[in-house]
């Protein structure tokens, strides 16, 4: 008892910063991965963060690990991805509270307007008003067969329970759910224009044309320049395509990552020096690279807070869900004794 009294003290002294992982704010019909706060909420995140007072630049708060100064309590907000939500709605209220971020950001669907798989997919088995009876399909080497017996035909409360799942806590809900979650693990790790033609084949199965929402495309380039001209923002690679770079060999993820990282520098005028892995996902030919290519820090989605003496080219990062602002402030003191 006494040893677990003393850690959790020692825990509260130490010093260590929290970096907040957020991807879109907006209120999609479905959120089954939890990657969106709604735009009440965030400005609510925002109040409880400026009342803390203790957000910093992500590069500094990297800059700190690197020089083993770390203050203690900081706290950094990072966004991943790029969706025209971060511009539309997070950059107006980040600039309001005077609230400093870092974009990851995804450039190869800059300027056209496609969504990323992963939600054309959600939105294709999860809202499609009807769907063939049967699904078979041999996607990278797995054949995928599934009846959808009664679901072919959404219902109110099929699409209900679409709604409310949530994927990574909850088993599927319905067939169609559990097709997609199956489909979604055999289409993530593939290189980008398989995933590309499997979508197009279950398009085709689905009778319906190529999908691209308005609100779920990437920012713009001259979007990116004006987040980028004000100087609370700092823009970070997030690579061209969003692979699952431990997949590939060190070549493809050294393309990926400079080719990004030379785009984004084109268009915002300014130095990228940090890295965030998409789906937090890397190898040791990763962190080399990152390394090699003289990136000041790189990111996963490993939920662990900055010490002293973190790996710089794998620093932890924590998912902000859709809580309330009082839900939030709990959780930020739970991560913080972590
Ligand atoms: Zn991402």
């Amino acid at each position: 008892m006494k040893h677990i009294i003393f850690t959790k003290i020692k825990k509260i002294f130490e010093h260590k910063a929290i970096v907040l992982m957020y991807h879109r704010v907006a209120e999609p019909e479905s959120d089954v991965w939890e990657l969106a706060v709604s735009p009440e909420r965030f400005e609510q995140h925002l109040k409880v963060l400026k009342k803390i007072g203790s957000v910093v630049p992500l590069h500094q708060l990297a800059g700190s690990v690197n020089s083993h100064n770390l203050p203690k309590n900081n706290i950094a907000i990072t966004f991943d991805d790029g969706y025209i939500d971060n511009f539309k709605i997070a950059k107006p209220l980040l600039e309001k509270y005077k609230i400093p971020a870092t974009f990851f950001i995804t450039s190869g669907k800059i300027e056209n307007g496609r969504e990323f798989w992963w939600d054309e997919l959600e939105h294709l088995f999860l809202f499609t008003a009807h769907l063939p009876s049967v699904f078979s399909m041999v996607v990278n080497e797995h054949a995928i067969e599934f009846e959808l017996m009664d679901e072919s035909y959404l219902t109110e409360e099929i699409r209900q329970k679409h709604r409310l799942w949530k994927a990574c806590a909850e088993e599927p809900p319905t067939i169609r759910a559990r097709l997609f979650y199956k489909l979604w693990e055999h289409i993530k790790p593939l290189p980008f224009t398989e995933q590309d033609r499997y979508l197009e084949m279950i398009r085709k199965w689905a009778g319906l044309s190529l999908m691209a929402r308005p609100d779920y495309r990437t920012m713009s380039a001259n979007e990116l320049q004006q987040l980028a001209s004000d100087n609370l923002f700092t823009i970070g690679a997030h690579t061209v395509t969003h692979p699952a770079l431990a997949h590939y060999n060190a070549d493809i993820q050294k393309k990926e990552i400079n080719e990004n990282r030379k785009f984004l520098q084109e268009i915002t005028g300014r130095e990228i020096n940090l890295l965030a892995y998409p789906y937090g996902n890397y190898s040791i030919e990763t962190i080399q690279m990152a390394s090699d290519s003289g990136f000041n820090a790189a990111f996963t989605t490993e939920e662990k807070t900055l010490l002293i003496n973190s790996h710089i080219y794998r620093l932890g990062r924590f998912q902000v869900k859709n809580l309330t602002g009082a839900e939030f402030k709990n959780q930020l003191n739970i991560w913080r004794l972590q």
